[in-house]
């Protein structure tokens, strides 16, 4: 029998890459999409000579052309965390809503059924605790953050238009903080800011008073829960997360504990329109999906560690992507 086809955009990228690996394991061709803004060819290098595998470098705001035929799609290109989406501000805009358009498009065009990334950022800074899917969000449209959580917000709304109006086949994954190996040292996001700190024995930045909360998930347990999403037949958005809730501050001393080092935690400048406070509601997932987060942070981060630990010493010290 003929494989099954799918397409995964951000394939080299950190989730895109874990389920490049996972779809291949399914058993299906895997072609992978990037144009390696903030993600690196690094991640899919076991890839290359994979005869389930191809890459494509293309940007996905421009026309995306498949030959062949398509079964699957995963929208998963987008800069992701908050200093990548500062620094190229429009490029967020246009893959979350152009590159959203061209994606539903080819997979109308495919008979394809497509998910979508999107993210607890939509719910912003969230009045509601924990949040849940029925919860419309808190967030600014023209704050710095907005160009990322509009760009989601926009690309929810635009695939339930397709399918109403087109009647395609949708799925929407609503993606809490999630973590794991593949995960680039210098992307700001908290978890490989505080690991790439210990291992350069500089203190670690807690912004603002450390206060706010945030729910960390491994990437196995997400890469299933998306699996499990993509596999059944629910169209509206699902929040696939870790309910386990912790302190940003309580979090740096995990982080020092787990590391060995003996580096001490300095305060920053809150960033402007950080959320306080962040913890899936996933009643859902589990009732739809029967899924749930298996793995615990503290078996979750000492993967990541060792994975970060084992980087060649250059990586601890770029600047830049
Ligand atoms: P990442 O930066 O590691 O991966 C994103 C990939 O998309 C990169 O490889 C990048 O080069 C690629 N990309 C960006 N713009 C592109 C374009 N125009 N055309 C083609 N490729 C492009 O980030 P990640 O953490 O793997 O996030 C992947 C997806 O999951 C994103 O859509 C993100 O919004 C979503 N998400 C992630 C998290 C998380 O905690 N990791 C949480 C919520 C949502
Ligand atoms: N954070 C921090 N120090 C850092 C990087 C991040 O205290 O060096 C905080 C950040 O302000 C936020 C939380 O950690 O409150 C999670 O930040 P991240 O960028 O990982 O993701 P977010 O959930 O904000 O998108």
């Amino acid at each position: 029998m003929d494989k099954k086809r799918i397409l995964i955009t951000g394939a080299a990228g950190f989730l895109g890459s874990h389920l490049c690996d996972r779809f291949i394991k399914e058993g299906m061709y895997v072609i992978g999409m990037d144009n390696l803004i903030t993600g690196s060819l690094n991640n899919i290098e076991h890839l290359r000579s994979n005869v389930d595998f191809e890459f494509r470098h293309h940007d996905v705001t421009t026309f995306v052309d498949i030959p062949g035929t398509l079964d699957y799609v995963l929208h998963f290109a987008s800069p992701a965390s908050p200093i990548d989406y500062l620094k190229i501000p429009i490029q967020t805009l246009k893959v979350g809503a152009i590159g959203t358009h061209n994606l539903l498009g080819l997979s109308k065009d495919k008979n394809a059924r497509i998910l979508v990334a999107s993210t607890s950022e939509v719910y912003g800074d969230p009045l509601v605790h924990p949040q849940n899917e029925e919860y419309y969000g808190n967030v600014s449209p023209v704050g710095p953050r907005g160009v990322y959580d509009e760009a989601k917000r926009f690309m929810e709304s635009i695939t339930m238009a397709y399918h109403r109006f087109h009647d395609l086949d949708t799925r929407i994954a609503r993606i809490f903080n999630t973590y794991g190996p593949r995960m680039r040292l210098n992307d700001g996001r908290v978890i490989p800011a505080f690991i790439g700190q210990a291992l350069r024995g500089e203190d670690l930045t807690v912004f603002g008073d450390g206060s706010q909360t945030r729910s960390f998930c491994y990437v196995d347990d997400q890469v299933e829960g998306i699996y499990r999403l993509l596999m059944g037949d629910y169209h509206y958005p699902v929040n696939i997360g870790n309910p386990t809730e912790i302190s940003i501050k309580d979090f740096a001393e995990e982080i020092v504990k787990l590391t060995g080092s003996h580096q001490k935690i300095v305060y920053k400048p809150l960033p402007k329109d950080d959320p306080q406070q962040r913890r899936p509601d996933i009643s859902k997932a589990k009732e739809i999906l029967q899924w749930e987060p298996k793995v615990d942070r503290e078996i979750g981060m000492q993967r990541t560690y060792e994975y970060f630990k084992a980087l060649p010493t250059d990586e601890l010290y770029k600047k830049d992507h």
